[in-house]
């Protein structure tokens, strides 16, 4: 019996290394099932899932009420195309602008494809109201997405050289140093761009007093502030925009990951004043797909009913806590980030072995960095979870470091 299975999954990662284009290595396994925390393999091994798909799986894996609002509007109207507004586009977009205080909202698929919208709006506000100026000032250190212009806005310098040359119209400067941000602004710049939390670069979140300067440096030069919040967006900081923590709003903010809680979806918010496209600016043959604005509206609804981002502050704390406790046993960085998405530096580069053996154990974590670990579990994550979790990773930490 279990030879069978096995050698199902066998074959199945034999046919995945013929069929699939490299571009990442992945453990030999197959995922085969989700069912709230947990992932199943097809050889049935489970797996508590602190990855949370890459801080999306808001609401666990395989809920009901995304299953229900992809029966329901399958049932009705799965594409009319993108010249036509739908209902759940137009619910969607009153309830995105409601929850966020902007004004109008766009909608694609990835998180990059919104970013490419912030930057293409911060270039129309450059050439429509400042002259022409179209550069956008981003921080090292960051990430924004892996299309060209995305890459190019993200502060990685290997990735100022992959797939050259780069898009011209970003400067990088280092988070939370406003005398390298005022060196850095000039005429043509036309828009900031950053993550309130940097996520990808191993959770740093953005200094209150730092923020607030930069809004009012946008301010005074008519530059537009645009905040990246597709990590930490809705509830995962423990408010529903990280940018709440600040009382600061940007001119524009993307959303993805956690809005679809799983299925592939994002959002560009703006200020009135920025609604500033004109016909074939932009668009895009899936922006407003009406089962991807009814998961949105569903996942979304579902995120605030529930208060589960009062739950990422609650259950964020009590992990926190809980790393705390063991912080000097394994010479642990002091833990940081909000809510659901934390980080502790290791104090070996050993990650990925850390990472390695505790899928062995049925835990997923993730490693940005060699000697950095992230956690992000789904919204829905209870004290029970954080209690079962630390024990397999101190276990894991044993072994790589003792
Ligand atoms: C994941 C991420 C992106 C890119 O989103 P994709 O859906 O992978 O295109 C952009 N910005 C931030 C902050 C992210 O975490």
């Amino acid at each position: 019996m279990v030879d069978v299975r096995k050698s199902g999954t066998a074959q199945l990662l034999a046919d995945a290394e013929q069929s699939i284009l490299f571009t990442a290595v992945r453990p030999g396994l197959v995922m085969e099932r989700g069912e709230g925390m947990y992932l199943w393999d097809t050889d049935g091994n489970r797996y508590l899932d602190f990855i949370g798909g890459w801080a999306v799986t808001c609401l666990g894996h395989s809920p009901a009420v995304i299953r229900e609002a992809l029966v329901r509007q399958s049932s009705t109207l799965v594409n009319a195309s993108p010249a036509f507004y739908n209902k759940p586009m137009i619910e969607f977009a009153k309830l995105l602008t409601g929850l966020s205080g902007y004004d109008k909202a766009f909608f694609a698929s990835s998180g990059a494809e919104a970013n490419e919208g912030a930057i293409k709006l911060a270039r129309k506000h450059g050439a429509v109201n400042l002259g022409g100026a179209y550069e956008i000032i981003t921080t090292v250190n960051s990430f924004h997405g892996r299309t060209l212009a995305t890459m190019s806005a993200t502060g990685k310098a290997r990735w100022q050289s992959l797939f050259a040359p780069a898009m011209p119209g970003f400067k990088h400067v280092p988070l939370n140093d406003m005398d390298s941000l005022l060196a850095a602004v000039d005429g043509n710049t036309c828009a900031v761009m950053l993550e309130l939390v940097q996520g990808e670069g191993g959770v740093h979140p953005v200094d209150a007093d730092y923020l607030r300067r930069l809004r009012e440096l946008c301010d005074e030069r008519g530059m537009m502030l645009l905040f990246d919040e597709i990590q930490t967006g809705l509830g995962r900081t423990g408010k529903l925009f990280a940018a709440e923590h600040y009382g600061i709003q940007a001119d524009a903010m993307t959303l993805g990951k956690g809005i679809g809680g799983g299925f592939p979806l994002s959002a560009l918010l703006t200020r009135e004043c920025f609604n500033l496209f004109e016909p074939g600016d932009q668009g895009g043959t899936y922006t407003g797909q009406p089962l991807a604005m009814a998961v949105g509206q569903a996942v979304v609804q579902e995120i605030v009913d529930r208060r589960l981002a009062r739950n990422a502050e609650a259950v964020g704390f009590y992990l926190e806590n809980r790393l705390r406790e063991v912080e000097h046993t394994y010479r642990l960085s002091p833990v940081r980030g909000k809510g659901l998405l934390l980080a502790f530096d290791l104090p070996a580069p050993v990650g990925a072995g850390l990472v390695a053996e505790c899928l062995r154990e049925g835990l997923l974590i993730n490693s940005p960095h060699p000697a950095t670990i992230r956690l992000m579990p789904p919204l829905i994550a209870a004290e029970e979870h954080i209690d079962e979790m630390m024990p397999i990773l101190c276990k894991a930490m044993d072994r790589l470091l003792a």
